[in-house]
């Protein structure tokens, strides 16, 4: 598999390949705060998977969830589109903001995390598993 995404005006292209590590929701605060929507979908990689044709304009926000653990969240400082994550606790990991791959529709998230934060308005499917803050490792 192969995806191709980007930024709203289009200074930040990527391309990932292969299946994501895994696809899930997640309800944190810090991510309502960035996306401005109630919830976040997002696809994690290995940073081998992904290329970028254009990412001059990317810029880092350090921020520090409430688990205690540092996140740098990059963003194209021209458009302001969130493009992905990455955590300390896993630095060979990326975690894309799914919303920005040209297609989504294939996306099938797994699973939903920090729901001790999920608004009444981001009811999802309680099949999948969900946990009330990041994933267990
Ligand atoms: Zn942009
Ligand atoms: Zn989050």
């Amino acid at each position: 598999m192969k995806y191709d995404g980007g930024c709203l005006c289009g200074q930040t292209r990527y391309t990932v390949i292969g299946d994501p590590i895994r696809v899930l929701y997640c309800h944190c605060n810090d991510c309502k705060k960035q996306t401005s929507a109630p919830y976040s979908v997002v696809a994690s990689y290995a940073k081998e998977q992904i290329t970028f044709q254009s990412s001059n304009f990317l810029k880092k926000y350090h921020s520090v969830g409430d688990s205690g653990s540092p996140v740098k969240r990059s963003f194209c400082g021209q458009c302001g589109s969130p493009i992905f994550s990455e955590i300390e606790a896993a630095p060979d990991v990326i975690i894309v903001k799914a919303g920005t791959f040209d297609d989504a529709s294939w996306l099938k998230p797994s699973m939903e995390i920090y729901t001790k934060d999920k608004l009444k308005c981001a009811q999802i499917d309680p099949s999948i598993d969900s946990f009330p803050g990041p994933r267990p490792r």
